[in-house]
């Protein structure tokens, strides 16, 4: 079986590199563009847009090359894009609904085997004008997920280029073979090397689920779906619902009940598809507990985006509920106060650990992570404190990391203070 999986990673990129990679992000976005805009000109007599890549590429190929300086493998990805977005338009109108011309606002590059090459500590990456070289960052110090998915163990492939808060980001895809044998002996429930030792002893996993960015983080370092996916959905949807309603004519009802019914659909397919993942996850690292923030009642989906937000949230913990009790794990939840904030290698809380929506560095001990899966990491945490057992000298419950287990009664140094820290934070319920 082949597992894949996108690991995010910062770069370093040198300041004089940085013009090239801004010219290589509008160029990009410029051959997206360019591909649609051509296939859009040249729809048949009956209105159908021509989405064969070999045509569209012998018709653009030459002209956006002149106009973007971009090179054939930068060109061809652009192409994919833009085949993809125009496909889209195509299965919407098939569904009787109405689309228009996709436009590219978002700023990403994306790259293959031809454009770009990965080395020990970073990659070159094509640009306009040449090759830029860029090392990752990486915090090594800490169970960080990058440590693993970036190991030999995991091979690379495509990858987006991002920018956002003024860094630069790569989500890189890894894949790697997993035997069968190895993914079902993480099925059996705390195996039977030695009974009495293990049988009491939980493994959590913490799950940080996420307004922005990816979907759902899992404390074993799983980047899973994509928030801003389903919400652009719902954006588009929206719009075609509202300029329908000013219609009012029967017929736009009609239409606005099948989209309707078609988005609730898709939104709840991939909801399933993402809960699947995080169980996945729960059972190849053999946890019995899967821990979500507490979350707000259940609302109605369609009203606004925060309400659309906290639908998609519940639905999803519903859910994995649901698949998670196939497996015998069982879902808890935990006050979700300070989980942004607080450090989970040091126990640290500030608010200004929290650098921007994703970059997390403790002002305490400098640990640098991505912020989504440092509140995972606090997530699961803060319900190991809560069920371990503050008389029991060994550990009845444990956090799963990618890197293997985080235990509070290990007695190394971070895992001490963690204990002071979290026994000092408010807790809703306190068993034990
Ligand atoms: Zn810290």
């Amino acid at each position: 079986m082949e597992l894949r999986r996108t690991v995010q990673v910062k770069l370093d990129v040198d300041e004089s590199d940085e013009e090239r990679l801004r010219e290589t992000f509008r160029a990009f976005r410029e051959a997206c563009q360019c591909t649609v805009d051509y296939a859009w000109d040249n729809r048949t007599d009956e209105g159908q847009i021509d989405t064969r890549k070999t045509w569209l590429h012998k018709q653009t190929y030459d002209d956006i090359k002149e106009q973007t300086g971009l090179n054939t493998g930068l060109i061809q990805k652009a192409r994919d894009y833009a085949v993809d977005a125009l496909e889209q338009v195509i299965s919407r109108w098939k569904e009787g609904e109405q689309a228009t011309k996709p436009t590219f606002g978002s700023w990403f590059v994306a790259y293959d085997y031809r454009t770009i090459t990965y080395t020990d500590e970073g990659c070159t990456l094509a640009t306009k004008n040449g090759r830029v070289q860029a090392d990752f960052v990486i915090d090594e110090t800490g169970e960080n997920p990058q440590t693993e998915y970036l190991s030999e163990k995991w091979e690379r492939k495509e990858a987006t280029l991002h920018h956002r808060d003024g860094n630069y980001y790569l989500h890189i895809s890894v894949v790697k073979e997993e035997d069968v044998g190895e993914t079902e002996s993480g099925t059996s429930p705390s195996g039977s090397l030695d009974g009495s030792q293990i049988s009491d002893l939980r493994t959590v996993l913490g799950v940080d689920l996420n307004s922005t960015g990816s979907f759902a983080v899992t404390s074993t370092g799983r980047f899973v779906g994509s928030t801003d996916h389903i919400n652009h959905e719902r954006d588009e949807y929206e719009s075609r619902r509202a300029s329908l309603q000013q219609n009012g004519s029967r017929r736009a009802h009609e239409v606005i009940e099948r989209i309707g019914d078609r988005f609730s659909r898709w939104s709840n397919q991939k909801l399933h598809e993402w809960a699947n993942e995080v169980v996945e996850e729960a059972v190849r690292y053999d946890c019995s507990t899967i821990v979500f923030e507490e979350l707000d009642g259940i609302r109605n989906h369609i009203s606004n985006n925060k309400e659309f937000q906290q639908w998609a949230f519940n639905q999803f913990v519903a859910f994995v509920e649901y698949k998670a009790e196939e497996y015998g794990v069982s879902v808890e939840s935990v006050n979700p106060e300070y989980t942004s904030q607080t450090c989970s290698r040091c126990g640290h809380t500030e608010r200004s650990n929290r650098r921007t929506k994703h970059d997390f560095e403790c002002r305490e001990c400098g640990y640098s992570v991505d912020a989504d899966y440092n509140a995972s990491k606090n997530v699961g945490l803060r319900y190991v404190r809560r069920v371990q057992k503050p008389d029991d000298g060994r550990a009845t419950c444990q956090l799963a990391l990618n890197s293997g287990t985080l235990k509070p009664s290990e007695g190394s140094s971070s895992t001490e203070r963690l204990e002071v820290e979290y026994t000092d934070k408010p807790c809703t319920s306190t068993a034990d």
